[in-house]
């Protein structure tokens, strides 16, 4: 049985892995292609995997697109509504959600209610909006696959199980490359040093969000839309190596793990073949050379960005949003040197305390959310640091 897949952000890291794992799989197809400026990178994806669609963000490189596919049976479409389109065609059954940031919440609704799985890697949406995700996916019968390599791991570990006797989520943190370093080291960082994370590679506004423990707090609010459990029965536990991938603790004490090398990989196939589990080709772990697995508490004194997001679970409603949003704006001008690392924490701490919440927002009130964080922190930034 052919698979059919559609992907939203094919061209960065969780799409080009996702169409490695299309390439080993050949009951895999591609549908349709989404992507948002780099149309080198999707021309040569529209070559080798013939999608019917594909989606770029701009007229622009639309035309460029158009003008360069000229010879190939496939449809392009752009902006939002390109997005729309990709997310809803009617041929695929998986919408793999590989794109970064809140751009991702209206085509993830729309591809429930058209009726496809979601294999979930863009985060930020259920984050932002995992009150209306959730039971959106119960009334359109669609199933929710976690990619995210940690959530994948907590689905792996629950497989089976009443998650009714779920005692707590030990959610696994590889501590980023300034793991063990104290606030004041950190205020000279710069983005080059941020972007080296020891195990993992991955896109940029991640591997800064790893950095700061934020991706952590994300995956924390992340965990508690999927498997419906409450900030306080999940647990941050630092493992340095990326060995262990998550844990999940029952009622009666027992605590089952899902290890594995770190490759993404592995969860992006076990998302779109599951329950079943394929073969993969690639590096394994090997008992017979390593000697222990570290486990270390998270220190919430120096990454308050893992603080912060506790609190924004806290407050709920549309808390998280501004979490996320200011994160993501903070993130884009610390890697354009505009601002330091530690400005990271400190305006997403200055902009949930400046917002009041709004309870069980909308689509429309978390999009207003998240352009009103913008402009806030816009004018905190023009007033703080734009003499710097
Ligand atoms: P990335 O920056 O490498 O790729 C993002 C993709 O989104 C690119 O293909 C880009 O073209 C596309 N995109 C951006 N704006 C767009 C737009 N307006 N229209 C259409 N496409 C657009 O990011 P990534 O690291 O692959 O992360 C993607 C998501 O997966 C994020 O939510 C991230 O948190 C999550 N995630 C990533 C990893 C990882 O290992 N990289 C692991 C777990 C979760
Ligand atoms: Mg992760």
């Amino acid at each position: 049985m052919m698979k059919k897949i559609a992907i939203l952000g094919s061209t960065g890291s969780i799409g080009t892995q996702t169409l490695e794992v299309v390439r080993r799989n050949p009951d895999l197809t591609v549908t349709a292609l989404a992507a948002g400026s780099n149309v080198d990178h999707l021309e040569t994806q529209i070559r080798e995997f013939h999608p019917s669609l594909a989606a770029v963000w701009t007229e622009e490189k639309a035309k460029e697109l158009k003008r360069r596919t000229r010879d190939l049976p496939v449809k392009i479409v752009t902006g939002m509504e390109g997005l729309l389109e990709v997310a809803q065609q009617l041929e695929s059954e998986i919408l793999v959600t590989a794109i970064v940031g809140m751009i991702g919440i209206r085509p993830t609704i729309a591809g429930m209610k058209a009726g496809k799985d979601i294999a979930l890697a863009n985060k930020e949406t259920l984050v932002t909006a995992g009150h209306i995700i959730m039971p959106l996916a119960k009334e359109y019968g669609v199933r929710i696959l976690p990619v995210d390599s940690e959530h994948s791991a907590i689905f792996q570990c629950l497989n089976g199980e009443d998650r009714g006797q779920l005692h707590k989520i030990l959610l696994t943190a590889s501590g980023g490359p300034f793991r063990g370093k104290k606030k004041e080291e950190l205020r000279e960082v710069r983005p080059e040093d941020a972007l080296k994370h020891p195990n993992w590679s991955m896109g940029r506004k991640i591997t800064i969000d790893s950095a700061t423990l934020v991706n952590k707090g994300l995956e924390m609010m992340e965990a508690r839309w999927l498997f419906g459990v409450e900030p306080d029965h999940i647990q941050i536990v630092v493992q340095p190596k990326s060995i262990v991938h998550s844990m999940v603790e029952f009622m009666d004490g027992a605590v089952i793990a899902q290890l594995g090398t770190p490759d993404m990989k592995l969860p992006i196939q076990y998302a779109l073949y599951y329950p079943e589990r394929r073969p993969l080709v690639g590096e394994r772990l090997d008992f017979s050379r390593m000697t222990e697995i570290i486990f270390e508490r998270p220190d919430p004194e120096t990454f308050q960005g893992l603080r912060l997001a506790f609190d924004a679970a806290a407050g709920g409603g549309s808390l998280p949003t501004v979490y996320n949003a200011a994160n993501e704006r903070a993130v884009a001008w610390f890697l354009d040197h505009k601002i330091g690392f530690l400005d990271i924490p400190e305006l997403i701490g200055r902009c949930m305390e400046a917002h009041k919440v709004i309870d069980h927002p909308s689509v429309e009130e978390i999009l207003a959310t998240e352009a009103e964080t913008y402009e806030r922190m816009e004018h905190m930034f023009l007033r703080d640091y734009g003499e710097k």
